[in-house]
């Protein structure tokens, strides 16, 4: 199943209904994707899944933090059909501010042998330049020696030089611009946003002490 392409060109959602902390007021330049739009993909996702994963109890990797709010909609759809799986968790970080560092820290506690021999889901938040995956992929496979390692990505960025990586499994495809909410951050930031918006100056300028 082909990913939800959001368009380049704002589709005029109404973000009247919309909650967020006040101090957030005018952090955002527009409503990208709501809730109620990630929970249907994370159900349709999960049939995907479901479909692969049959008969088989892979282990369900989370990239922490962000991809934390996608993870407990994706494991929630998994149980409605059934289907068993590990939890997991690991911790990756590529990001300061606004900037791929292009250096990744893992870390979080994971300990390879908990994924040795098993088939591997890790589950991200958003594929960018694909960097963490191409990076994180390697290691993965020859320190844990998982049986297989796909990935399943809430949302991938559409760039102008391919990615280095490609998930198998993708929400949305979305405009390359920063953006927060449902577990995307900002320099820890606008994590606890309930849906994903396109971040505005006002959002990066604010001083948060
Ligand atoms: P990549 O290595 O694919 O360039 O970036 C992957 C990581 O960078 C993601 O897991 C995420 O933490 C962070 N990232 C990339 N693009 C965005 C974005 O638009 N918004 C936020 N909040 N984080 C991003």
């Amino acid at each position: 199943m082909d990913p939800i392409v959001i368009p380049d060109e704002p589709r005029g959602l109404d973000s009247s209904d919309r909650k967020f902390p006040p101090e957030y007021d005018g952090h955002f330049d527009r409503l990208l994707i709501t809730r109620e739009e990630i929970k249907d993909r994370a159900n349709a996702l999960a049939d995907l899944i479901h479909k692969d994963y049959k008969g088989k109890r892979p282990v369900l990797l989370c990239v922490l933090k962000g991809a934390n709010n996608f993870y407990m909609h994706l494991s929630e759809a998994l149980q409605d059909l059934c289907q068993g799986f590990y939890t997991e968790f690991l911790r990756v970080s590529s990001y300061d501010g606004l900037n791929s560092t292009g250096m990744l820290e893992i870390g979080g506690g994971l300990k390879y042998k908990d994924i040795e021999g098993k088939d591997v889901i890790l589950v991200e938040d958003i594929v960018d330049t694909g960097h963490t995956l191409f990076n994180l992929l390697p290691v993965l496979k020859s320190e844990a020696k998982p049986l297989s390692v796909e990935c399943c990505t809430l949302l991938s960025k559409r760039l102008d030089k391919p990615a280095h990586y490609s998930a198998k499994y993708v929400g949305f495809t979305i405009p390359n611009h920063f953006v927060i909410g449902f577990g995307l951050d900002y320099n820890e930031l606008y994590r606890d946003l309930q849906d994903i918006w396109v971040i505005s100056q006002k959002g990066i300028d604010f001083d948060q002490s």
